[in-house]
């Protein structure tokens, strides 16, 4: 049996890697699992899976959560809180597996401690590999982690590379990575028309299901930039070798083009069960629960070139990969304030772009050396942009 710790059980990603646990009993047991609001869902969860340990940052929440679970029988689940207690579980020597699906920044310190404490780190969690590249690589590294990604894009890319590879390491022949993007849900509205698009608009993802803060990053396109930058850390490709290529029916997800001219792609159903499943067993593989692929109905695969006078966001990424140091961490903290400005109705969907850039102009970048420092950076980064929101 494999000891799992979930970071994040009670989000999209969380719930989809219950799933294929749910399908693979007696391959994993649950160490503990985390949420950051949702007791009820991590209270149901504990009644099915009996972790070892259930966290919730809040300490209120978690004595709620802890007098529920004592009501319940057959569950002796013990609660932690404090953002410590997700580094303490994702340390602890009966964990194998750390699945790392909080959302955002806040993610970062966990997923650090799974791969200082040598861990296979399963990586949802983009948000921590934007904000602290170089540092989140080099502890995989120097602690023989193992880092798998979980984004479908990343995970076809490393499903296409070559036998015995290994994350953090340019892989021999290759030319370059084209990620695809599904273009979200406004790829035909028009730019004239994006200024007064709402936010269930914003979510209603054509193809995949997720939470919100991804959903809106997919609409403005910054998901795609956040994955090249994602993509330029776990595959040690510079910017100028990663494409965007939209392809909207997302059964195609992502390429790796070798000098030889061959091109190696990862096909499957928009459904996150299948990276996860795949990165959960690797180098095995087991059932994830999700339906084969139907040529015939998906007979018609398109693509197109991005547009980046429409999805500005896109070009910021691109341009915070090339400016190296705390950039990604700038533009990431930026994003999270103006999503989070946007989903509350406080920011219209095409002011993020220009919060964003206003925030990145102010913001003084410093070499990404220490995760103080790019703590620092994601910190100064959210005040400023709280600021400039006002002015919105
Ligand atoms: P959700 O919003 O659905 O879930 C986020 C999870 O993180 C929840 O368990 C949430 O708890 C928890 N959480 C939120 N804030 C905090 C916090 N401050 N401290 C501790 N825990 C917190 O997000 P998704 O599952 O969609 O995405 C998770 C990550 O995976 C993101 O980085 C996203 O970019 C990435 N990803 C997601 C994909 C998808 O299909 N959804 C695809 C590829 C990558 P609670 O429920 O209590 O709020």
């Amino acid at each position: 049996m494999k000891g799992v710790c979930l970071l994040g059980s009670t989000g999209s990603i969380g719930l989809s890697t219950l799933d294929v646990i749910r399908l693979n009993k007696n391959t994993y047991s649950i160490v503990a699992l985390t949420a950051n609001k949702n007791i009820e869902r991590l209270l149901e969860q504990c009644i099915e899976f009996k972790p070892v340990y259930a966290v919730v940052p809040d300490h209120d929440l978690a004595e709620i959560l802890s007098n529920k679970l004592r009501l319940s029988v057959a569950c002796d689940t013990r609660v932690l809180s404090g953002m410590d207690a997700l580094e303490f579980v994702a340390e602890l020597p009966e964990v194998d597996i750390v699945v790392a699906a909080i959302v955002g920044a806040a993610g970062l310190l966990s997923t650090l401690a799974a791969a200082k404490s040598g861990k296979t780190l399963l990586l949802a969690n983009k948000e921590s590999l934007v904000v602290s590249g170089d540092l989140l690589m080099s502890a995989v590294k120097e602690n023989g982690a193992t880092l798998l990604p979980l984004d479908s894009e990343h995970n076809a890319l490393f499903q296409c590379m070559p036998d015995g590879y290994k994350t953090g390491q340019r892989a021999n022949g290759v030319r370059k990575l084209i990620l695809t993007a599904s273009g979200g849900p406004f790829l035909n509205v028009a730019l004239s028309k994006l200024a007064n698009v709402t936010v269930e608009q914003a979510c209603a993802h054509p193809n995949w299901s997720m939470g919100h803060k991804i959903s809106v990053d997919s609409a403005t396109m910054m998901n795609k930039g956040l994955e090249v930058i994602e993509a330029s850390y776990l595959f040690d490709m510079p910017a100028d070798l990663i494409d965007v290529l939209v392809h909207p029916q997302s059964i195609i997800h992502s390429l790796v083009d070798y000098l030889d001219g061959s091109v190696l792609a990862q096909l499957g159903n928009p459904d996150m069960k299948t990276p996860i499943a795949h990165a959960l067993a690797w180098p095995k593989r087991h059932e994830s629960g999700v339906s084969p692929l139907d040529f015939i109905i998906n007979n018609q695969l398109s693509f197109e070139e991005p547009s980046f006078d429409k999805f500005p966001c896109l070009r910021l990424a691109y341009d915070a990969l090339n400016a190296k140091g705390t950039a990604p961490a700038i533009l990431n903290a930026a994003n999270e304030v103006a999503v989070e400005a946007f989903l509350t109705k406080k920011l219209r969907f095409t002011d993020i772009p220009k919060l964003i850039e206003k925030a990145i102009k102010v913001s003084t970048i410093r070499c990404a050396d220490s995760i103080d420092t790019v703590l620092k950076a994601d910190a100064e980064t959210r005040e400023i942009a709280e600021k400039y929101l006002e002015s919105f």
